[in-house]
């Protein structure tokens, strides 16, 4: 028997028996499999399972979907981080709707065309919801066959990617393609996991591993390091109007942008809070207390908020101009439906609201 097909062979007996239940599994609806698909992205399992069917819940098939405010969507998709992808969605359901009358499409190049379809993205859903012959090459896969081949160079890198691609393609056992590629995403998140991988406990792969038979498991897959987030230093404004509070919709090209959140300046030292927010907001206030402090950590920033509780000294400042960013104000029963991310939610936390 050939190497490919003893290890495909090996794989799939290893996951009829090892196969986690998942809600997405119970379908072979290609609109419920993208979106968990997307949601996996960045997240854990066992966080997305409460968000995947409270999003299909609320936007049950593309049509909903795709009639839906962004709004509506980012604040089903609020605390689960990475909003770049419920806006995609969004946009990617509105073009299913204009250019493919509503029907997800089935053929590979049409999903891959669809924002925020990816190669990855779009070999799980054409596997799992059509049963097409495509590898779905996340992370997870890059270490695992990096791992099997004793492949020594940099995953990061293209040339890398495409040879491990080419390599998960030519597993993929005729018409297995969906348990294929699932069986992979088991074995890279219960065996050959990135810290102490189960090799002689579980793995199907043991005899024929190249890590495992050289003891490279702990040094493989290589991966140059990523570079450092950024860090910013802010002051947040905690204004009260009784017991609503003064906030925010972000600016469309900024982080979290059409999300809400609280007024923030940039601290710069020698400048007080008060000053920033009168040069930045046009906001005069006074009677600044220090409620805490908040640190968020996004992928390439590190946000390090001061939060202080603010008097504003006249409330019709809040009609001016804010360089787009407009202030409204909030009550605490909107403010359960508006898409505030984490790091407002943190800071909102603090000021006890949330
Ligand atoms: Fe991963 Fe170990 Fe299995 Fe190799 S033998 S694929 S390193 S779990």
């Amino acid at each position: 028997m050939q190497n490919s097909q003893y290890l495909s062979a090996a794989l799939l007996t290893w996951y009829a028996q090892n196969r986690r239940e998942l809600p997405w599994r119970n379908t072979s609806d290609p609109y419920a499999i993208w979106i968990s698909e997307i949601m996996l992205q960045q997240t854990q399992v066992e966080t997305v399972i409460d968000y995947y069917h409270r999003f299909l819940n609320g936007f049950p098939d593309v049509a909903r979907l795709g009639q839906a405010e962004e709004e509506d969507v980012l604040s089903l998709w609020k605390g689960l981080g990475y909003y770049t992808r419920a806006r995609n969605i969004l946009r990617a359901a509105r073009v299913i709707l204009e250019k493919f009358d509503g029907v997800f499409p089935t053929v590979y190049t049409d999903i891959r065309s669809l924002p925020g379809i990816g190669d990855y993205t779009a070999g799980a859903i054409a596997s799992i919801a059509y049963n097409l012959s495509y590898p779905a090459v996340d992370g997870n896969v890059l270490r695992i066959i990096s791992r099997l081949d004793g492949i020594e160079e940099d995953i990061s890198l293209q040339k890398t990617k495409t040879r491990i691609t080419a390599r998960a393609a030519g597993l993929i056992p005729d018409g297995k393609a969906g348990d294929f590629n699932q069986a992979l995403m088991d074995l890279g998140a219960t065996v050959c996991v990135p810290k102490d991988p189960k090799c002689t406990v579980s793995c199907p792969w043991q005899t024929e591993c190249s890590a495992h038979r050289d003891g490279k498991e702990s040094i493989l897959p290589i991966k140059k390091k990523a570079k450092k987030p950024i860090e910013y230093h802010y002051a947040a404004a905690v204004i009260r109007r009784n017991a609503d509070i003064l906030m925010t919709k972000r600016q469309a090209d900024a982080l979290l942008a059409n999300m809400w959140g609280l007024p923030l300046v940039c601290l710069e030292s020698g400048i007080s809070p008060e000053t920033r927010f009168g040069h930045e907001w046009g906001l005069e206030v006074t009677n600044t207390v220090y409620l805490g402090h908040v640190k968020h950590v996004f992928s390439h920033q590190i946000w390090q908020i001061d939060v202080y509780s603010m008097t504003l000294n006249d409330e019709s400042q809040v009609d001016g101009d804010h360089n787009d960013r407009p202030l409204a104000w909030v009550s605490p029963e909107r403010l359960k439906t508006l898409p505030v991310p984490k790091a407002f939610q943190k800071v909102l936390s603090l000021g006890s609201f949330f």
